[in-house]
């Protein structure tokens, strides 16, 4: 999956996802990046988020739209995806994916689990950085 969060310098945000699914994905499988709040989310004033994973989990939780829902809610960015994951876990121990958030004052986070680590690319008008995350 290529998951992109984007905010402007106006503050205006936009998320969105794109894959090319699931290893063996049934024929017709729509998958999670196509659906708002699974795969990405964004949230006019608050930030957004994108999500990589089994996706076949993730539409059941749509963790995108549940971290930029905290993030509304005063958690960070990390709170945010830590929490999102949690609760995927809490049900689903061995799901394998990761959640980046961004909000719109400039705080960002990510978080994964079932891998090693996960890394994320950020960029601020030409610079570009590259961070890596520990998974829980
Ligand atoms: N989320 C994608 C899917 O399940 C897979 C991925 O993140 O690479 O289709």
């Amino acid at each position: 999956t290529i998951g992109m969060v984007i905010i402007d310098k106006n503050g205006e945000v936009a998320a969105g996802t794109s894959t090319n699914g699931a290893t063996h994905k049934i024929s017709g499988r729509m998958g999670d990046s196509a659906s708002p709040g699974s795969g990405a989310y964004a949230m006019e004033g608050v930030g957004g988020a994108a999500s990589t994973g089994d996706g076949d989990i993730m539409m059941r939780f749509l963790p995108s739209y549940h971290s930029v829902f905290l993030l509304s809610q005063g958690y960070s960015p990390t709170e945010s995806a830590s929490e999102s994951i949690n609760r995927i876990i809490s049900v689903y121990p061995h799901f394998m994916g990761a959640i980046v958030v961004a909000s719109i004052n400039g705080s960002y986070g990510a978080v994964c689990t079932g891998l090693p680590s996960f890394s994320f690319s950020l960029q601020f008008d030409s610079r570009t950085i590259v961070e890596t995350v520990e998974c829980i």
